[in-house]
């Protein structure tokens, strides 16, 4: 995803955007099947939570679930029995469609976010995205509430006084709000979706100050959340919810120093043609794999930017990326526009990656290259990592056809030239093998970034 994303990467793009803080990654294995691993760990933020995690990476299916457990069955019960569901739903809609020959793929994923944690109270959003069945991918937001001093599960009305209109007061506020971030709605659909009916608010976070919705694209045409002041609602709301601790917040990253990757470099000599292939986005093992394959087999290297969001569930591909020569680069937590972004959020979009990979492999990257090639100023005064970016692009995110890329790579191709590819299409990954198969074969040495600038200074360029 480089320049333009197609409608389908925009929606992946949307979905994994939506998650800011991410499940734990400190993990003990708990059990393993033929395909399935299950973990339990901590979460990142807060030492309190557990995590409790199903992954597998089959090759029919393939999903990554994780939920945070309180230690209080009011809130662990509800949470894992709707997660169960849904991973079970999942795995029976495959199994049907498989047996109707439909193919996959069959993707499953499931993050949480805390939204609210103190003594007092938690709130969970359960990001779900789903591609089932041959059915085309979704979206699905899920919340829960818990008061923890309590220990109950909150539905809205438990926020309110009894006999109160909280619902006719919500829904003008909520229509108001999403009418005036989206003036060119659809009014009618805009009006059924916010009316005072339970079932249009059941998805809320309770939160310090504020109540957050989450309203879905069929009810409303608007896939958006609105945030209600407390204060708006304060002749109502029940006084135990109206002032609330401070969510317990994350201590300050450090600025830890870069390490570089091991160098067992390509031997190049001085007349030597050396080029960069990149891969972004992924990991993605199945179409990853395939690459680490082919530049094995042609004992060439390539560099992998990652995202951290997805390293976290491929730690094996990681660590086979180094451990092969290759080099493994940042790209970002999940995608977004740095540039776009707080500092404060841009920094920990950077150096969440870092520390992931660093977790996995024991090497922090030394190069980023910002999601969209977006940089400026203020995003490289936040890191120094160097900037890598590009020469050759052969949009295969876009053109999903083997020969394509392979023609415009070829045709492009040259001395000190980095190209940029996407090892997440499984496209992309029968085009790598060809292009690395074909390089080789005219006599160029496939070098990582860092060798390619090491390679460039001794050349004096
Ligand atoms: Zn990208």
């Amino acid at each position: 995803m480089s320049v333009k994303p197609s409608a389908r990467t925009i929606k992946i793009l949307i979905f994994i955007t939506i998650f800011i803080g991410l499940a734990g990654y400190s993990f003990n294995k708990v059990s393993t099947n033929a395909e399935e691993t299950h973990k339990q760990g901590k979460d990142r933020e807060y030492s309190n939570v557990g995590v409790e995690s199903f992954v597998s990476d089959g090759k029919q299916e393939r999903y990554a679930v994780h939920y945070p457990v309180f230690h209080m069955k009011e809130i662990d019960e509800p949470l894992k029995k709707y997660v169960s569901k849904e991973l079970n739903r999942f795995k029976e809609e495959n199994k049907s469609a498989r047996a109707r020959q439909i193919n996959g793929p069959f993707e499953l994923n499931i993050q949480y976010k805390i939204a609210y944690y103190s003594k007092q109270a938690a709130a969970v959003v359960l990001n779900e995205y789903i591609e089932a069945g041959g059915a085309p991918g979704k979206t699905v937001v899920k919340t829960f509430n818990a008061d923890l001093k309590h220990k109950k599960l909150l539905a809205l009305d438990d926020l309110f006084d009894k006999n109160s209109d909280f619902l006719y007061k919500i829904s003008n506020l909520s229509y108001e709000q999403l009418k005036r971030k989206n003036p060119a709605a659809d009014d009618e659909l805009l009006r059924e979706g916010t009316s005072p009916l339970a079932k249009n608010f059941s998805r809320f976070v309770l939160l310090e100050d504020e109540i957050q919705f989450y309203f879905e694209k069929e009810k409303t045409g608007l896939e958006q959340s609105v945030n209600i002041k407390k204060d708006e609602l304060k002749d109502i709301l029940k006084d135990q919810y109206k002032s609330m601790k401070k969510s317990k917040t994350q201590e300050k990253p450090k600025h830890k120093a870069a390490v570089p990757i091991p160098k067992e470099k390509i031997r190049v000599g001085p007349d030597d043609k050396v080029i960069a292939l990149t891969f972004d986005d992924g990991p993605n093992p199945a179409s990853t794999n395939k690459i680490l394959d082919a530049l094995k087999t042609y004992d060439g290297r390539g560099t992998f930017f990652v995202l951290g969001s997805r390293a976290q569930y491929y730690p094996e591909t990681i660590k086979r990326m180094l451990r092969e020569g290759n080099e493994v680069g940042n790209h970002s937590w999940d995608h977004p526009l740095l540039t776009r972004l707080s500092k404060e959020k841009a920094y920990k979009e950077i150096n969440d990656t870092q520390n992931i990979v660093e977790k996995i492999s024991g090497h922090r990257p030394t190069h980023l290259r910002p999601p969209y090639g977006g940089i400026n100023d203020s995003i490289r005064g936040l890191t120094n990592l160097k900037i890598a970016l590009w020469d050759v692009d052969p949009e295969d995110w876009k053109f999903k056809n083997k020969a394509r890329i392979v023609n415009h790579v070829m045709s492009h191709a040259g001395d000190g030239k980095i190209i940029l590819m996407h090892d997440i299409y499984a496209t992309s990954a029968s085009a790598a093998e060809e292009i690395i198969k074909r390089l080789t074969k005219q006599g160029y040495k496939l070098v990582t970034v860092t060798q390619l600038e090491d390679i460039q200074k001794q050349r004096g360029h």
